[in-house]
C-alpha cells in the first residue's frame, strides 16, 4: 500500500465513532460492542475497507472488525463507511503483532488476510501475516472451529504461507492458484488490491487454513 501521510488523519481517526479507540478494554467482550452474540470475523490489514463493507452489508448476522496499522489508510475506509448504515462493522487502528492483547481465547470465528504485505527479505519473514509467528497468535484467539482465509497474487508469499501453515500444524483446504477461474469463484468478494491485480491479468491465489 502506498503510504502518504495525510495531514490530520490521526486526529480524524481518533474522533470517529466507528473506530474502537481502546481495543484492549474489549478483550473477552467484543460482543458487548455489537450488543449481540453473533460470530466475529476479523480482517487484518484491511486497507480501504471495500471487502469488509461489502461483507458486512451482505451478512448482517455476522459482526465484522477491520484492523489497519495506518491512520492515513484507515481514514479512506472511514470516509466510505460514513456513507453506509452498517451496525455490524467497527475498525481498529492497530498493529496485529499485538493481536492477543485485544482478543481473548476463542473469541474470533474467522480471520481474513487479503493481499498482505509480502516482506520479501528473509530477515523480515516474521512480519508476514501468514508466518508461523502470526499463525501462533491466530491460534490463541480463533475458535477451535475457526479458520484463516488468505488471498494474494504473490506466488512467493503464497507458497511460503502453505509451508508455514504445515510447519505450524494447521490443515489446508480450498487451496487454489487461480481463484477467479476455480470452483470457489462464486460469491468471492473482491478487495481493492484484488481488483487492481486481477485487472492486470495476475491470477489470485487463495487458501483456507484451520486446525484439526
Ligand atoms: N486488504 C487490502 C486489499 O486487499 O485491498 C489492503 C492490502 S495492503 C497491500 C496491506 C495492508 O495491510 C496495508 O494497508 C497495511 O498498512 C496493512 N498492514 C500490514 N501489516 C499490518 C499489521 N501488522 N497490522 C495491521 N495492518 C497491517
Amino acid at each position: 500500500m502506498r503510504l502518504r501521510n495525510i495531514r490530520g488523519s490521526r486526529e480524524a481517526v481518533a474522533a470517529n465513532e466507528f473506530v474502537v479507540h481502546e481495543p484492549e478494554l474489549y478483550k473477552g467482550k467484543w460482543n458487548s460492542l455489537f450488543g449481540n452474540d453473533h460470530p466475529i470475523h476479523v480482517e487484518i490489514g484491511m486497507g480501504k475497507g471495500q471487502f469488509l463493507m461489502q461483507l458486512a452489508s451482505a451478512n448482517p448476522e455476522i459482526n465484522y472488525i477491520g484492523i489497519e496499522k495506518y491512520s492515513s489508510v484507515l481514514l479512506r475506509a472511514l470516509e466510505k463507511r460514513a456513507t453506509t448504515e452498517l451496525t455490524n462493522l467497527y475498525f481498529i487502528r492497530f498493529d496485529a503483532e499485538y493481536l492477543n492483547d485485544i482478543f481473548a481465547q476463542e473469541e474470533i470465528d474467522r480471520i481474513y488476510l487479503n493481499f498482505s504485505d509480502p516482506w520479501p527479505k528473509d530477515r523480515h519473514a516474521k512480519r508476514r501475516l501468514t508466518s508461523r509467528e502470526f499463525l501462533g497468535r491466530y491460534d490463541q484467539c480463533l475458535k477451535k472451529s475457526g479458520e484463516v482465509m488468505f488471498k494474494t497474487d504473490n506466488r512467493m508469499l503464497f507458497d511460503f504461507s502453505l509451508e508455514e501453515a504445515k510447519i505450524a500444524g494447521w490443515e489446508l483446504k480450498e487451496v487454489t492458484y487461480d481463484l477467479h477461474h476455480s470452483e470457489y469463484a462464486q460469491g468471492n468478494v473482491m478487495t481493492e488490491y484484488e481488483e487492481r491485480f486481477s485487472a492486470m491479468g495476475n491470477p489470485i491465489h487463495r487458501l483456507v487454513a484451520y486446525r484439526k
